[in-house]
């Protein structure tokens, strides 16, 4: 047996399709959604998602502003810029590129964005609100894994789903949105005993570690769904994920590639939350 591909490029398309009437139709109204996107720093891998994320926005007639600001901010200007931003009504999202330099990364500057305007889902209001499954600006990457996941048509209510990765931004998220659907859900990290006791059992596997080659085949039950966000660069340039595709694929069900799954639903999923930010401030 094969697991059929979960395209997330071609899903992607189909969201970008629909979004792409719903911008024209607000642009009528004379309302012109805007994205703000700030980055400090020049981390090459930063670069190439803001760059993705301006490319989507010009495509849907979405205004995109890049607000690139040197490595070296200080924390009040950069504060500032976040406040300048939410108090500007042509801007309905604002996105702060992360990782964040060092000495920015543990201040609570994701707490400055507008909840209202947290197109990321990364402002804590909105993390307490996902937490209770109430209706919130979700984080873009757990929002495109769910909805990749629905696509299949699995009953989730019961399912085993596991994990790999705690971070705030993909793996804390997603295992509170399959919680939220009844799966019942462990969730691994780095400091997990015998990983594979664990993926063994799963039903659905998601794995956002950013390791390559960490699961294998013998790590994921028959028929199971696996969905690597992993993205690594390997030496020579190739874009890998997490999990062993080729082998993983012979015994799953369903199965994201990447390039090509979670990444084009990333997009998708903040375009999605712009424009309802957008519509919502209109
Ligand atoms: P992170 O570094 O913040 O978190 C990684 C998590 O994986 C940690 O909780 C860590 O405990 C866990 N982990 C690391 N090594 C492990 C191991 N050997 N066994 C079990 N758990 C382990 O990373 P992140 O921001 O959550 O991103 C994870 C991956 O997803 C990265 O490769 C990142 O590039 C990718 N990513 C992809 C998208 C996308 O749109 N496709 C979006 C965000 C992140």
């Amino acid at each position: 047996m094969e697991g059929r591909i979960l395209d997330g490029k071609a899903m992607s398309e189909v969201i970008l399709g629909r979004l792409d009437g719903e911008v024209k139709s607000l642009r009528r109204k004379g309302i012109v959604p805007k994205l703000v996107v700030i980055q400090v720093g020049d981390d090459p891998a930063s670069t190439i998602y803001v760059n993705k994320k301006h490319k989507a926005c010009l495509r849907l007639g979405i205004e995109s502003e890049i607000k690139h600001l040197p490595e070296e901010t200080r924390y009040e200007d950069l504060i500032d810029a976040i406040v300048k931003l939410n108090n500007d009504d042509s801007v309905h999202g604002i996105l702060v590129q992360l990782p964040l330099p060092e000495h920015l990364s543990h201040k609570g500057v994701l707490e400055a964005v507008d909840p209202a305007k947290d197109v990321d889902g990364l402002n804590p209001y909105n993390h307490g609100k996902n937490l209770l499954g109430k209706e919130c600006f979700q984080p873009a990457t757990p929002r495109g894994i769910i909805s990749l996941i629905e696509s299949t048509k699995t009953e989730l209510e019961g399912i085993n789903a596991v994990v790999i990765g705690r971070s705030n931004i993909v793996g804390k998220p997603t295992a509170i949105m399959l919680l939220n659907r009844g799966c019942t859900v462990t969730v691994c990290h780095s400091k997990t005993r015998n990983l594979s006791d664990f993926t063994q059992k799963a039903d659905l596997l998601i794995v956002a570690a950013g390791k390559p080659g960490l699961v294998k085949a013998h790590m994921v039950k028959n028929g199971a769904i696996v969905i690597d966000v992993g993205i690594n660069r390997l030496e020579g340039g190739k874009i890998v994920g997490d999990v062993d595709f080729d082998e993983v694929r012979k015994k799953a069900a369903w199965i994201t590639p990447v390039p090509g799954g979670v990444g084009p639903m990333t997009i998708a999923s903040l375009m999605e939350n712009t424009i309802r930010a957008c519509r919502e401030y209109a």
